[in-house]
């Protein structure tokens, strides 16, 4: 089998990476990293393929989720890599240029230089959630910086792994680009091979087993997690506004997003109008639900198991549930589509307040201060994005400074994401790392730092034999105050 040759589970799993791994690993010591050329070639085919195969890529993630919006996926995978393989192009040639550093006085005229060397061959582990753009960033970044590359697509949505299977093969060599599918078991073998690098997006659970297994080897990880990212909305912002804005987020691709507004925290006497407005923003976007093609269906029936989990046990509980379904259809539940749901204030110990929520259910809880709203949010684990609705300067630099997240969108929810130029990564139990931007570049590269030695120096002065001459250079070099 070659690497990038089939989407069929094999006989064993190791066998399937090991093979796959090979090929790249003889590229590399074939030809090492990939040229500037190479690499600008390379983005060009995968532009090229994105814009050719939309129609493909669409097809597929449709079926996949058993109703994905076309428009999301034109969206939120074709257009975002699109953009991103175009900005790359653009800004690759300077990224690539050794920088020049700073030369202590001391060492004078030497010269100081960072090189930025391909890593070698590394891996790319994807979920399912947004399966086209959630492989090709990191695999677009890691050819950017002169890497040869290992894809494991998502087993979970089998139909755009044939697609990304497909168009790697029709692009690259499997000595350049190798594709190998499979569930956790050949995930596991995969995050078992001695990689240069290795990059995983995933949920925080899987992310401990990568990096167990990376320790191995000792391969540096990048670990794209999730969490529960919270929405404080000021008291002084018009609420009618930001229910509209976390309801276009919590909506796209049915809230399975990474950095979906996972709970609002809401002013308490503003919940009411929160829940009105939220209502009304649904009802505006999805008149209907059952056989609207703009809502997403939950991806398959363990994940609307366990989100519809989430609501039924919030009743069991008493909590108020509000239900947005516009049109008071039947949503039956082999079709997957759940309708959008609001929680309110409900107790923590509910599955919902633990669980990265994943899905169109959105806890809206209350508060009084804003202290109080910022001690919530810290007093959990580090979440991927924050989301921040204020027009006081000062009051947004104070959350800025007073809480930790990944990233982090200001009166708007989730589109810190699609800025080219800015990192993106979790903190702590969201992730580790970053890629977009100079980031993604510098995520796959090596930084070596290089010393350049002048042919003239005064490097003899600081060796022995030691005398009085070297005590006064070093009474002078650390400052010594004479007694
Ligand atoms: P997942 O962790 O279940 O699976 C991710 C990938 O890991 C899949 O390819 C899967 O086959 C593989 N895998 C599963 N078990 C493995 C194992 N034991 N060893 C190695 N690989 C294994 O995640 P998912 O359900 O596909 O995606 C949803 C999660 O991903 C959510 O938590 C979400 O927040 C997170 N996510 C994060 C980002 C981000 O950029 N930070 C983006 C999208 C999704």
């Amino acid at each position: 089998m070659t690497a990038a040759s089939s989407v069929e589970p094999a006989a064993s799993a190791d066998a399937v990476v090991h093979e796959a791994f090979a090929a790249l690993k003889t590229g590399w010591e074939e030809a090492g990293g990939l040229t500037y050329a190479q690499r600008m070639d390379a983005l060009e085919r995968i532009l090229d393929a994105t814009r050719r195969w939309e129609g493909r890529i669409a097809d597929a993630i449709d079926a996949d989720f058993g109703g994905r919006s076309r428009h999301e996926t034109a969206m939120a995978e074709v257009f975002v890599v699109v953009s991103y393989v175009k900005y790359v192009q653009k800004h690759l040639k300077r990224w690539m240029k050794p920088s020049r550093r700073h030369v202590d006085m001391l060492f004078k005229p030497a010269a100081n230089e960072v090189l930025y060397q391909p890593l070698g061959v590394v891996g790319v582990i994807a979920p399912w959630n947004y399966p086209f753009q959630l492989a090709m960033v990191p695999l677009a970044s890691a050819i950017a910086a002169g890497n040869r590359v290992l894809l494991k697509p998502s087993e979970i949505t089998a139909q755009t792994a044939v697609v990304l299977t497909d168009m790697m093969n029709e692009l690259f060599s499997s000595r350049v680009v190798g594709v190998v599918n499979g569930g956790p078991d050949v995930g596991a073998a995969f995050s078992r091979l001695p990689f240069d690098h290795l990059f995983f997006t995933g949920s925080t659970g899987v992310g401990r087993h990568i990096m167990r297994a990376a320790a191995e080897h000792l391969t540096p990880v990048t670990l794209e997690l999730g969490g529960k990212s919270p929405t404080i909305v000021h008291r002084d912002y018009p609420i009618e506004k930001a229910a509209e804005r976390v309801a276009v987020g919590k909506c796209l691709n049915a809230g399975q997003t990474c950095i979906a507004p996972d709970y609002v925290l809401c002013p308490r006497d503003q919940v009411d109008a929160f829940v009105t407005a939220f209502g009304e923003a649904v009802r505006k976007a999805y008149p209907t639900l059952a056989d609207n093609p703009d809502y997403t269906a939950v991806v398959n029936d363990a994940h609307y198991r366990r989100v519809a989990g989430y609501v039924d046990e919030a009743r069991d509980a008493e909590v108020q549930v509000v239900e947005i379904n516009p049109a008071a259809e039947a949503l039956p539940p082999e079709r997957k589509k759940l309708a959008p749901t609001l929680l309110l204030d409900p107790p923590d110990a509910l599955r919902v307040m633990q669980d990265e929520i994943f899905g169109p259910v959105l806890p809206v809880v209350p508060y009084d201060h804003l202290d109080d709203a910022i001690r919530y949010v810290n007093a959990r684990p580090r979440p991927l994005a924050l989301y921040y609705f204020d027009r006081d300067r000062d009051r947004v630099k104070r959350v800025l400074r007073d809480t930790i997240s990944g990233g982090v969108s200001v009166n708007e929810t989730m589109l810190h994401i699609v800025q080219d130029d800015l990192p993106f990564g979790g903190v702590g139990p969201s992730g580790m790392g970053t890629y977009h931007g100079r980031e993604g570049f510098e995520t796959f590269s090596h930084r070596r730092a290089v010393f350049h030695q002048a042919r003239l120096n005064t490097i003899g002065l600081l060796l022995p034999p030691y005398g009085a001459r070297i005590d006064r250079l070093l009474d002078f070099m650390i400052g010594r105050k004479k007694s």
